[in-house]
């Protein structure tokens, strides 16, 4: 197996076999694993798609390099709100660490004092239990080793590996050099030990303004990584830092914090995305510094690098995600249309749907774009074995049946799962009035429609057969009732009765329930609006919202957020978690049935 501290190219051969069935570019064709069902409603997914991680992990346990031990971290940000391609990391991270009996940290990498916000790390905590991972005893903030951080800046100071350098941004830039061009050495980078740990410490204390100085690495301006090029590790902001309060006015940089963090928490496999391929040098530099002089542990945590999930139909830059929210392209963070967790959550996708696409999408080193199709198709997978039916009009047309006796109502009953009788029915009564789908009628049927035509019948799903007699219309000649007849000796379930080849969901006026359904249809027009000419912005869809009256079934009287339905016919329902209130009812659909869009 190729060992991954050989530099590896983005473009490399993903390591995965061939099971993931992932192409080295392009869409990811994705495998169809078997399952496990475990208790309902919170069934776990198999590990089927073998990857290149695990092939790491497995090779590390067998020779005994962590002593069997699997410890990985979720290190977020706290700047913004959570998005399906962090759902992937999560999955990864703590889905490895779940297999091989590990543990998960999850450490909020908050260096950076002006952006950081508690309200995002509540939420970033609320969605990774939502997603089923458990981050307790180990909750970490990059914040709690500001104090170690700073005492192993000193020490790389002391062994003439750091240095403060006043250049100001400008001149930093120009003597970094490029892909092309080594850099120029810094006129500051001789300063004696004493000098660098004097002006360091007046940092910290407060004796100098933002950007006047920064404490950089000694190791290499010519080297062809630019990572190497004497990287700043820590900076001057005088800021509060909503932890640390105003203790410090110096922060350490990412790359600096990063590796230490994950060495402090003996941490075995960091597992991140591509972009951080070129800094695993760095990582590497910096740890293997501090484990020879005894400061850190060894063996030290091993960077492993994997691509982002990018999904069609989406945009994932966190900018431009708060862009959407702010021009109001989208109703907040939770909108249904977005794919940040809390609005896939509110739209009632499932955390089993989504580790279900994170498992299949695998990991792998190959650029990877995925179908939005196959998180549909997941979400219609988790859901089809468990969630309990019920018959909603969406569209609805009324329905008189004129021989059924005015204010006689009979019970009618279906199964509350098909394939569940153990689950019970649930009720509703046939009355003279119904609604029916205005769909599920056409005045002059097309070829091969066998719902209701003028003359025709069809049956009423679990109620009886009927015949549409006449219509009445309005004046632009849209039809507003349908006269039916109904024949008492087809009732659903009647021992030998006759039947007719359609079959249609509806809904009694009598105790039907009346509800607003949104249904909705994929926020950009375009497969990919990063890569359009002109804004992203010009490709929302105007259509993605659509909101409708419907009639329901009267067993979805107390339905609540965070259950699913199946509308039959109709798709994947759940209550509006902030919309639904007692009393008034408001739908998401989650999903469509089957996979009918179209672009
Ligand atoms: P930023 O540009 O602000 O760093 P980010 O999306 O990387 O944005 P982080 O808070 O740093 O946000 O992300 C936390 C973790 O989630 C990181 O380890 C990051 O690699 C991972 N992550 C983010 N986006 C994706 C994605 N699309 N696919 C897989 N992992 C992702
Ligand atoms: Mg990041």
């Amino acid at each position: 197996m190729k060992s991954v501290t050989e530099p590896v190219s983005p473009n490399a051969e993903p390591m995965s076999n061939g099971q993931g069935g992932l192409q080295q570019t392009g869409r990811v064709v994705l495998p169809n694993p078997a399952r496990n069902a475990t208790e309902k409603g919170a069934r776990t997914v198999a590990p089927v798609v073998s990857n290149f991680i695990r092939q790491i992990i497995e090779a590390d346990n067998a020779s005994g390099k962590h002593g069997g031990k699997v410890v990985t971290r979720f290190p977020p940000e706290p700047n913004g709100f959570l998005h399906i391609g962090h759902a992937k990391s999560i999955c990864v991270n703590f889905g490895i660490a779940k297999d091989y009996g590990g543990v998960c940290h999850l450490r909020f990498d908050d260096t950076n004092p002006v952006k950081e916000d508690v309200i995002y790390e509540n939420s970033i905590k609320e969605m990774v239990e939502w997603l089923g991972f458990t981050y307790q005893p180990n909750l970490f903030h990059a914040s709690d080793y500001f104090d170690t951080l700073y005492a192993f800046a000193e020490h790389f100071i002391e062994r003439g590996l750091a240095y403060v350098d006043s250049q100001n941004a400008e001149e930093m830039r120009a003597h970094r050099g490029s892909f092309e061009k080594p850099g120029v050495n810094s006129p500051f980078r001789d300063r004696s030990v004493d000098e660098n740990l004097t002006l360091f410490r007046e940092m910290r204390d407060g004796k100098h303004a933002d950007g006047a100085h920064v404490l950089r690495l000694k190791i290499d301006m010519a080297s062809p990584n630019m990572n190497l090029r004497d990287p700043a590790i820590y900076r001057i902001r005088h800021v509060e830092h909503q932890r640390t309060g105003n203790k410090w006015c110096v922060y350490p940089l990412y790359d600096y914090t990063h590796c230490i963090s994950d060495a402090i928490e003996r941490i075995t496999h960091s597992i991140c995305t591509l972009e951080f391929e070129a800094h695993r040098p760095l990582y590497d530099w910096v740890l293997a510094r501090l484990v020879e002089s005894g400061k850190l542990p060894s063996p030290s945590p091993q960077q492993i690098e994997f691509a982002r999930l990018n999904i069609n139909y989406t945009v994932m830059s966190k900018r431009k995600l708060l862009e959407l929210v702010e021009t109001g392209a989208v109703n907040g963070w939770d909108d249904p249309r977005f794919w940040t967790l809390a609005g896939l959550r509110r739209r009632g996708y499932t955390p089993g749907s989504i580790r279900l696409f994170a498992e299949r999408t695998g990991a792998s080193k190959a650029h990877q774009w995925v179908d939005m199709a196959d998180l549909e198709g997941a979400l219609r997978e988790d859901l089809d074995p468990v969630a309990a039916r019920a018959m909603v009009v969406l569209d609805p047309i009324r329905v008189v049946i004129e021989n059924w006796p005015e204010g006689k109502t009979e019970e009618c009953s279906a199964p509350v799962h098909p394939k569940d009788e153990t689950r019970g029915r649930r009720t509703f009564q046939f009355a003279r009035e119904v609604f029916i789908e205005r769909e599920d009628f056409m005045e002059t049927p097309a070829k091969g429609f066998f719902r209701l035509t003028p003359g025709a019948e069809v049956r009423l799903r679990y109620g009886y057969i009927i015949k549409c007699e006449r219509l009445e219309k309005d004046a632009s000649g849209k039809v507003t009732t349908i006269y039916a007849s109904y024949d008492p000796a087809t009732k659903s379930g009647t021992p030998g009765g006759r039947n007719v080849k359609g079959a249609i969901h509806w809904v009694s006026k009598s105790d039907g329930l009346q509800a607003e359904v949104r249904l909705y249809d994929r926020l950009f027009t375009v497969e990919n609006p990063d890569d359009q000419p002109g804004d992203y912005k010009d490709y929302l869809n105007p259509n993605s919202l659509v909101k409708v009256n419907a009639w329901c079934e009267p067993s979805l009287r107390n339905a609540e957020p965070g259950q699913s339905f199946q509308f039959e016919r109709n798709g994947y329902f759940t209550p509006d978690r902030v919309e639904s209130k007692r009393g008034v009812l408001v739908f998401n659909r989650a999903v469509t049935l089957k996979d009918g869009w179209k672009p």
